[in-house]
């Protein structure tokens, strides 16, 4: 409904600035066009404040979307390409795609760093409006979450020594496996006859493992898995994958306005060939 106001105030502007100054109404427009956004923020703050004032400080990020202001995602920025540290900015696919949906929606986006398997929960309780983390549609997954339109192709793969024994993923029974806690790699490994399972907060953290001895093999997401090997010397990739999967955004169970929203800009962007872009910036073609 606010919308619609901010709508006609804007046609309103139009009409005015059309009707008393002809020639330059192009600018004009921007203007009064700017100055009703600003005044839509304002209203955004004051509905967050209230918010805050009544307690319900949980519900701040969806009604800042719904008012039209400000996009918080979380992320877990451990897992390169897709979302990593540089210097002080998280960068990575994730964070660009997230960029430029938030700029197709004429929105402010914020990124909030935490650990992965906090992230479905944040999006829960309306602390974020959303994740973008490398996250892998499943279904247990999509009763806490709805995911939007996939935007990649992904898989586990399993990263050992060189010269190790193992060599398809059937040679994983009884091993001693690294993964990174709540993710697909986790959880699918379960699956893995007599496995021991070693979990760690950061997948980086289990390929130190790997290489120190202390586990025989890591299950990751193929891209990171990429970053990780090239970084440290004397391991590999099996040329088998553990699973193939698809990413994509999830946000708040029910929230269809930003799912559609979201799933717009998405088809928007592969249309395009900007997502294509933005993936060539992060990964280099083989
Ligand atoms: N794709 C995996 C998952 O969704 C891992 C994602 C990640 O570690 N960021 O569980």
């Amino acid at each position: 409904m606010k919308k619609n106001k901010i709508a006609v105030a804007v046609a309103l502007c139009m009409a005015a600035v059309l009707t008393a100054c002809g020639g330059t109404a192009k600018t004009e427009t921007t203007k009064a066009a700017g100055a009703e956004t600003t005044k839509a923020e304002a209203e955004t703050t004051k509905a967050g404040a209230e918010t805050t004032k009544a307690g319900a400080e949980t519900t701040k990020a969806a009604e800042s979307s719904a008012a039209g202001g400000k996009l918080v995602m979380v992320t877990n920025a451990e897992f390169p390409p897709y979302e990593y540290h540089d210097n002080n900015d998280i960068v990575g696919i994730d964070a660009d795609i997230a960029k430029a949906i938030a700029d197709k929606m004429g929105m402010e986006l914020e990124i909030q760093d935490m650990a992965f398997d906090s992230l479905i929960p944040a999006v829960q309780s309306g602390k974020a409006d959303f994740t973008a983390a490398g996250m892998t549609v499943n279904e247990d997954r999509k009763k806490n979450v709805d995911f939007t339109d996939t935007y990649a192709q992904a898989a586990q793969v399993i990263i050992v020594k060189e010269g190790s024994e193992i060599k398809a993923p059937a040679d994983l029974d009884g091993k001693k496996i690294g993964v990174q806690t709540g993710t697909t790699g986790d959880i699918y490994a379960g699956d893995i006859k007599d496995a021991n399972i070693n979990r760690y907060n950061k997948g980086m953290e289990a390929v130190m493992a790997l290489t120190q001895g202390k586990i025989d093999a890591v299950v990751i997401d193929r891209e990171p898995a990429k970053v990780f090997v090239k970084e440290n010397a004397g391991l590999k990739i099996l040329d088998e994958a553990f699973t193939e999967e698809e990413y994509a955004i999830a946000v708040k169970k029910g929230n269809t306005e930003l799912l559609e929203k979201m799933n717009a800009a998405i088809k928007e962007l592969k249309d395009s060939g900007e997502l294509q872009k933005i993936v060539d910036k992060y990964i280099t073609a083989e």
